[in-house]
């Protein structure tokens, strides 16, 4: 089969490569319709994660089609049309029974990543996501072997496109615990720093939710600017503001601080030139930066949220000003089997449309271009998806018009929106390619061999680029 691979620091290949087989009884074989490239991915791209080795295949974010079951497989049968949660789960042990799938203890032979780890256990699996979660072989791929297939494998009506619930894998659910750990709700107010898939998802999972105000901070003005567009947040460019916190604070009732705030950066923070060096030399283990200004735009008695990944020790950690604000910290990888049935009822009225946020779709062929601009964030990438499979499929133009996102709330552009240096038009990311330019749609292969309407979600608001 095909299959992503890592060969370096930000050396990707797609190659040739054995088939997966089943290995145990509750073991699938999936034939990947449809794959994304995760944030997440960036910091094994990027060489950040220990124990990730040439020809390893990343990718855990991915749906297809049931290919074949192992004896003890009975929630899923061949032909089976499935997303699959990047967290690899029993379902039976403490923690699976608790619904906190991400610390199950029975299907990680890794160590994870902690440090001071005593004799606990180690946390769930993760698809394509080094030694220390498991080893497992990632879904960047045309077939990939799914572990604990009773418990992972969430069946998704045929009427959906791919596009439409791929993003249960992972991200969606990432941003729904986000923004649920945060306590959002009607007529909250929150802070997103990082405007990323998981940022912009957590904005329109608050927007969902009845978020009066919705704050974002980042540096890239086209990802701000969807944000403000999109879901009606308060932009703030951390380039040109060095403060964001405090301008936030400014912004709230009392000069309070926001009810809650979530961290969708992580350990690669950017922002402190010396937490960046001293991460690369290992001597820190995450950039604080972004955790430093969540704490402080934060209300006393409020929650910081933290989805973006850490790792290790930070020495600049305020932990007095936590104590001193009661604040409550929620974190870590996110619980996916435990959101999913919800969150699709959300996909299916439309009050969520997770697709909005794509910007390319390339075939699984092209992965190390996906790569390369989703990590230097070129032609205004938000997101790629990767197709397996597709260059044989036939190109053809259908009628369905994907609904725009409903704005109900978001506070007005402020202040801060003047921060923007640049007022990032998302169509100069448009451009015509090969024989697909003309259309702005095309007829996607679904994983029962149909042809159904795909459409190019968002092409009103989104630079579309598609490549064959
Ligand atoms: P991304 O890399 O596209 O987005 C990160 C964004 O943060 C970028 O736009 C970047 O410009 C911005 N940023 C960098 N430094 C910043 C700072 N100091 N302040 C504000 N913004 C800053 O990635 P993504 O896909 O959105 O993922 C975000 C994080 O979430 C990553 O750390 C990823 O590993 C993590 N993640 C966690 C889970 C989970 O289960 N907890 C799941 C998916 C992703
Ligand atoms: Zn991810
Ligand atoms: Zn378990």
């Amino acid at each position: 089969m095909r299959a992503m691979t890592y060969h370096g620091a930000h050396d990707v290949r797609v190659e040739t490569v054995p088939d997966p087989k089943l290995e145990a009884a509750d073991d699938i074989i999936l034939r990947v319709t449809a794959t994304a490239i995760c944030g997440s991915d960036l910091h094994l791209y990027r060489g950040k994660i220990p124990t990730v080795e040439h020809g390893d295949i990343f990718g855990h974010e991915f749906m297809g089609i049931v290919e074949e079951t192992g004896p003890e497989v009975t929630a899923v049968q061949r032909g089976d049309r499935v997303v699959i949660p990047f967290v690899i789960a029993c379902g039976g042990c403490f923690f699976c029974q608790m619904e906190l799938y991400a610390a199950c203890e029975t299907t990680n032979p890794g160590r994870g990543a902690i440090l001071n780890k005593k004799s606990i256990t180690p946390p769930a699996a993760l698809f394509g996501f080094s030694r220390l979660y498991g080893g497992i072989p990632g879904g960047q791929a045309e077939l990939v072997r799914v572990p604990k297939a009773n418990t992972g494998p969430f069946k998704v009506p045929g009427t959906l496109a791919d596009e439409k619930v791929l993003f249960l894998s992972d991200i969606l659910p990432t941003a729904w615990q986000a923004v649920n750990n945060a306590q959002i709700g009607q007529g909250s107010t929150v802070a997103i720093y990082g405007a990323g898939p998981v940022g912009l998802l957590s904005a329109a999972c608050a927007k969902m939710l009845g978020a009066e105000q919705i704050f974002m901070v980042d540096h890239h003005p086209y990802r701000l600017e969807y944000a403000q567009r999109t879901y009606g947040v308060i932009p703030i460019n951390f380039d040109e503001d060095d403060d964001p916190a405090d301008t936030i604070i400014r912004q709230t009732a009392g000069h309070r601080g926001v009810d809650g705030v979530i961290d969708a950066v992580g350990f690669e923070a950017k922002g402190s030139t010396t937490e960046t060096v001293l991460a690369t030399l290992k001597l820190e283990g995450s950039s604080g930066k972004a955790l430093r200004q969540c704490i402080a735009a934060v209300r006393r008695g409020g929650v910081v949220s933290v989805p973006g990944v850490y790792a290790g020790f930070i020495h600049g950690f305020l932990f007095g000003d936590a104590f001193d604000k009661g604040l409550t910290f929620k974190m870590g990888q996110t619980h996916v089997q435990r959101y999913l049935p919800e969150l699709l009822g959300h996909i299916e009225t439309g009050a969520l449309q997770p697709d909005a946020i794509i910007t390319h779709r390339l075939s699984l062929e092209q992965a190390a271009e996906g790569y390369k601009l989703f990590d230097k964030k070129q032609e205004n990438c938000r997101k790629v998806i990767l197709t397996p499979g597709s260059s044989d499929v036939p190109l053809t133009e259908t009628t369905e018009t994907p609904p725009l996102v409903p704005a109900t709330c978001g506070g007005p552009a402020s202040p801060a929106g003047a921060g923007l240096a640049e007022r990032g038009n998302d169509h100069r990311g448009m451009r015509s390619t090969g024989n697909n330019s003309k259309s702005e749609r095309h007829v996607h292969r679904q994983g029962n061999g149909r042809l159904s309407a795909r459409p190019f979600a968002d092409h009103h608001h989104g630079g579309i680029v598609h490549r064959r």
